[in-house]
This record gives C-alpha cells, structure tokens and sequence, in this order.
C-alpha cells in the first residue's frame, strides 16, 4: 500500500474535523439558524435544543453536570476566565493593592495560562512559578511545598502539549480542597483521549478545546464546580448575561454542537484508539532508538499521552531535520514556540540542554493515522538524521570518542 503524502503527524497542534461532526453541525449553519436566546419562537427552542444536548455531551466526557459547562472559545479564553476570573473573585485585596493573593503554576503550562499568571502578577497578585520533575511530572508534594497561608489558586496542566506526560492532578485536587485552595486544570490535551472525572479528580475549574478532540476550530468550553465547593468567577466579557453571566455573547450554535458530538465520539472511541497509539508508538519509538544513536525519549516512559512523543536527536539541527522530512507535518517543540529559533522552554525546563532541545520533533498521531504511515514517518526521519549527520564535524569528532561538552573552543 503506498502513503499519500503529506503525513499529519501533528494532532496535538490540531485535528481534523471528524466527518461525523461535521454532519452534526451542517443544519446548525440553515434549517436550525435561531438564537438559542430567542426564547419566545420555534427558530431559538430549536437552536436551544442542540446546545442542550451539546451540554450534555460535555459534561457526560468529563463526569460533570450538565450546568456545570460554560462554552468558549477555545482553551485560551477558557483559561484567562478561570485563572483571571477566579483570581479576582478570591483576591484577598481590592485592585491597585499588593500582596491580593497567592497562585501557584508551573513553568512548562502553555501559554495561554503562563501569560494570564504573568498579567495577575502585575496587577499585585504573587505568582509562585514551579518547575517539573526531570521526567516532565509536576506532583502533589511539588504543591504542598509551594501551599502558603493567602494562597488562593492552583493551576496545574493535566498532560502536558510537547511531552505528553501526566501530572498528579487528582491528587493536586485533594490537597488543594483539603486547604481550601481553587484548582484549576488546562486539560486540552487531555479530555478526549483519556478517561476523565472531575468530581473524583477533585478538579474545580477545567479547560477544553474542540479542536484537539476532532472538533471544529474557535470553541470550546470551561468546567466549573457547583458544589462542595461551589466555585464563582468574575466574568471578564460582559453583556448579554449567557452562560450563566460568566460569558456574555450570542453562542456559537454549529460550533458548540460539533464539540458536542466530537466528545461522544471521543468517549465512545477513545480506548480503543489508545491501545492502537500505544502500538504504533511503540514500533516508531523502537525503528528510531534500533537505528539512531545519540536519541533521546523525552518525558517519562509511561506517564504520557499515547498519541505522542518527544523525541531529541544529538548532532542535528531541528530546522534542517523538519526541513529534510518537509512531507511529514511534525512539529519542532510546541506549534506556538516552533515560530521562534529559540529552543522549547519546556525541553528546557526538563533540563534538556541546548543542543539536544534544538533537534527535537514532537510526533503526534490521530484517529486517521495508520501504520503505513508511521514507518514511512520513521524511515524517513532516520535516512535525515543519518544524512544530516554526515555532514556534521561535531558527529565526526563524537565518533572518535572526544567529548564535545569539555572542548574549548577559539575566542574570535
Ligand atoms: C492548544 C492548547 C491550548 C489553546 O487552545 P485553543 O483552543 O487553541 O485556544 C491551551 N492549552 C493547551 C495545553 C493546548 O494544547
């Protein structure tokens, strides 16, 4: 069987739309157009009706009460509303006063929760800014130790988006509501592809994209605890008083109603996918460690998504290496830093050095991936690797034994 190329090996920076979403949405667009507010006419209870069962399938995924779903935007705006809006319900001091309260994350979030922290942090909040474990997990004890008396936040990722690996967030959750402490969570990564329940998982505020779980693009939604404890925010856009006033604005009726149906599909698919990532994993991650020397798995070996891994090569250059496998969609770090020559901040933060964090590739597979692909993917990479290599002085000089971290090199 021959591939047809280009290869998309970069679901966690999108997926495609599942055709059975996209079927879901189309008369959300025509027959059923209404405002779901228009609650005096057939158009708007129609319209209600496929946000309700949108709601529904939300909150079924994540173990939560349908009431307890706020739709958004996207993962981004999800995160400024739980981490600005709870940060400003639970400060301990007005705006325009120092010392307002205490939050506590981790540097290797995305940035769609580092720069809401860095923003509270101006307007007087203290921001403790943890660092992971070298295996890429961030733990329960990582907290405690961080817990003060005005601490009144904790926002943690639940997998992270260039590793893949697992944090302990339902024991985070324990300890934050043993202490009375908000927890938010960015599970974006997360929902869709591994079993989720926020009570159980003692989660108060949850994040979620539409587009990484096979929905469409600019929605998403929020979870946020009603009881015990029952968690309030302040809103940051304000107007027409939708979803229960915490975001004002006419709902994105099509698009709510495909991350509707793309969680259903989710729950109803997502173990058996998992077992066939792990697989097709397994035969990529063993092609390249049988054939390549000097590779690194980064991240913890089990601890992690199934779809994805982190792979450094020593003695390559990440851009000529995506360059060399241009028909294969991979990423080099994370999609928002890939933009920038600067090495990933969270193959650093793992205590990757410089060197190996600039050559590597973030391989993510999807619901459509298939294993002709995936060897194409692996050959392909070792043949670049193996080629760029032998062009490379410095793989030459490791060969013959010397130690390129103790040479000094010439000052110009
Ligand atoms: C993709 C992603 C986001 C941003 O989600 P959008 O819906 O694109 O705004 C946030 N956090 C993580 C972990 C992500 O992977």
């Amino acid at each position: 069987m021959t591939v047809q190329l280009p290869i998309y090996l970069d679901h966690a920076a999108t997926t495609r739309c599942d055709p059975r979403v996209v079927d879901a949405m189309l008369p959300y667009f025509t027959e059923n157009f209404g405002n779901p507010g228009s609650r005096n006419h057939s158009f708007g209870w129609a319209a209600e009706e496929g946000i309700d069962t949108a709601r529904r399938q939300v909150a079924s995924l994540l173990g939560a009460d349908p009431k307890e779903v706020i739709f958004t935007s996207g993962a981004t705006e999800s995160n400024n509303l739980a981490i600005k809006g709870a940060a400003n319900m639970y400060a301990k001091k007005p705006a325009g006063e120092t010392s307002r309260g205490h939050i506590i994350t981790v540097i290797h979030e995305h940035k769609a929760v580092l720069d809401p922290c860095k923003r509270l942090e101006k307007e007087g909040f203290d921001v403790t800014w943890l660092e992971p474990r070298s295996d890429g997990i961030v733990t329960a004890e990582m907290i405690r130790g961080a817990l003060r008396d005005d601490t009144i936040l904790v926002s943690v990722m639940w997998a992270n988006n260039e590793i893949g690996t697992f944090n302990e967030i339902p024991e985070i959750g324990e300890l934050c509501h043993e202490n009375n402490v908000v927890f938010h969570t960015d599970a974006t990564q997360w929902v869709g592809k591994m079993p989720t329940n926020v009570k159980t998982d003692n989660i108060d505020l949850l994040s979620l994209s539409s587009h990484k779980l096979y929905g469409p693009k600019g929605v998403g939604a929020l979870y946020v605890r009603r009881r015990r404890p029952r968690i309030r925010l302040t809103a940051i856009q304000e107007g027409g008083g939708q979803e229960r006033g915490y975001r004002s604005g006419t709902l994105n009726v099509p698009g709510i109603v495909g991350l509707g149906k793309a969680c259903e599909l989710c729950a109803q698919e997502m173990d058996t996918e998992r077992e066939r990532f792990i697989a097709l994993r397994t035969k990529l991650e063993s092609m390249i460690c049988d054939q390549l020397d000097v590779v690194q798995i980064n991240g913890h070996a089990d601890k992690r998504l199934a779809h994805l891994t982190n792979i450094s090569f020593g003695f390559v250059e990440g851009e000529s290496l995506m360059m060399a496998t241009k028909e294969i969609a991979m990423s080099s770090g994370s999609a928002c830093t890939s933009a920038s020559l600067e090495p990933s901040y969270v193959l650093k933060a793992l205590g990757v050095g410089d060197d190996l964090a600039h050559s590597s590739l973030r391989i993510s597979m999807g619901r459509w991936t298939t294993e002709e692909e995936i060897e194409y993917a692996g050959n392909k990479i070792i043949e670049a690797v193996n080629k760029l290599r032998d062009l490379s002085p410095l793989f030459d000089m490791h060969n013959e034994g010397i130690d390129i971290t103790k040479i000094e090199w010439a000052a110009h």
